[in-house]
């Protein structure tokens, strides 16, 4: 990726009712504005411009199978845009604002664009405060995928959206590092007659999804983990997804990386680890939390993985998760990166 010349660009919009009113202003006018969410940085733009939304496509390389998610301030809102089912109140009243996406039928107002011409469309409220004044200062939907080239790391800095845009996306609303990194849950509960279906893990658990219903969530079939297959449920859940340029290969909990003695390894664990690596000297060891917890070990991950792809290492080992909880998240975004997904 060519290095943009920051003198070339605006500095980044503040976090403040001036910047928020700025965002708001270019949004209204079919600019596209890169904002922070609480899961990852999103490129959003006005969902019912297809100009506007045309141009998040380009950006990004998207390709326009990808459906879009639609963010908006509450239910109320959305219900302009979406049929919410019984299910669908039921968790939108337990999780938003937050890293939650709900599959629904969608209103004929909705342009095929953003849901890739299918008849529903992927609707979020988001919790951080800047995206939610934003929303709130446009009155607008917003659509916002994640703010990277298609395929490579989320960002979860500014600084992460503009390493990878650069000019492309002058517009950049500055709210520090997002708290949650990773990308959002997404359940289709667009079928007031068939159990929630999970198509995306994210933060919130299919167990929390569970409890909330009291009925269980259908999870991804392991027999169909093909893209192809995959595809028809949930397009753009790619087996290489979310990837570092450099390799990725995957270690189970608390397995040191192989002897790699002519080349330069970076060793990320989960939960830092007092065991040596197999050649040492030749294998810089990195932590995602000093004792395994999983909120930091998430909120760090692409952060580091974005550190080492630009450090020039000839692979990047990466402990899985504990396959529970935000475990099974963590491991499918590990999964992703090393496109095994
Ligand atoms: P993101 O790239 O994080 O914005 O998430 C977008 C993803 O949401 C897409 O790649 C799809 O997997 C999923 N998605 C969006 N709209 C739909 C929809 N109508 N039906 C099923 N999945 C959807
Ligand atoms: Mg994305």
């Amino acid at each position: 990726m060519s290095a943009p010349d920051p003198a070339q660009l605006p500095p980044f919009l503040p976090p403040t009712p001036a910047g928020v009113t700025r965002a708001a202003e270019l949004l209204r006018t079919g600019v596209v504005v890169a904002l922070p969410t609480e899961t990852v940085y999103g490129l959003a733009a006005h969902a019912l411009d297809e100009k506007a939304v045309r141009q998040i496509f380009s950006i990004k390389g998207r390709p326009l199978i990808d459906p879009l998610i639609v963010h908006g301030l509450d239910v109320d809102f959305l219900s302009a845009l979406a049929h919410f089912t019984p299910q669908a109140r039921e968790l939108a009243a337990a999780c938003w604002p937050g890293p939650l996406t709900l599959v629904l039928k969608k209103c004929a107002v909705v342009p095929g664009l953003i849901t890739a011409g299918r008849d529903t469309v992927a609707v979020r409220s988001p919790a951080h405060p800047l995206a939610r004044a934003v929303l709130q200062a446009c009155g607008l939907p917003l659509a916002a995928p994640s703010a990277n080239p298609f395929g490579y790391i989320s960002p979860t800095t500014a600084e992460h959206v503009r390493a990878s845009f650069g000019s492309k996306v002058p517009w950049i609303l500055d709210g520090g590092p997002c708290a949650v990194g990773l990308e959002s849950t997404i359940v289709d509960v667009s079928n007031p007659n068939k159990p929630a279906r999970l198509l995306r893990p994210g933060p919130i658990t299919a167990e929390s999804l569970a409890q909330i219903l009291g009925q269980p969530v259908h999870s991804p079939d392991s027999t169909s983990r093909t893209d192809e297959a995959r595809g028809l449920a949930a397009p753009g859940l790619l087996t290489r997804h979310y990837s570092p340029r450099t390799p990725v290969a995957l270690l189970k909990p608390a397995e040191p990386p192989p002897a790699m003695p002519s080349q330069r390894c970076a060793w990320v664990q989960m939960c830092r680890q007092n065991i040596e690596p197999t050649t040492p000297g030749n294998t810089d060891i990195f932590w995602l939390s000093e004792t395994g917890n999983l909120p930091q070990a998430a909120q760090g991950l692409y952060a580091l993985l974005r550190q080492l792809d630009d450090a020039g290492y000839a692979k990047i080992f990466c402990e899985l998760a504990p396959a529970t909880g935000l475990g099974v998240t963590l491991n499918d975004r590990l999964r992703r990166a090393a496109g095994q997904g």
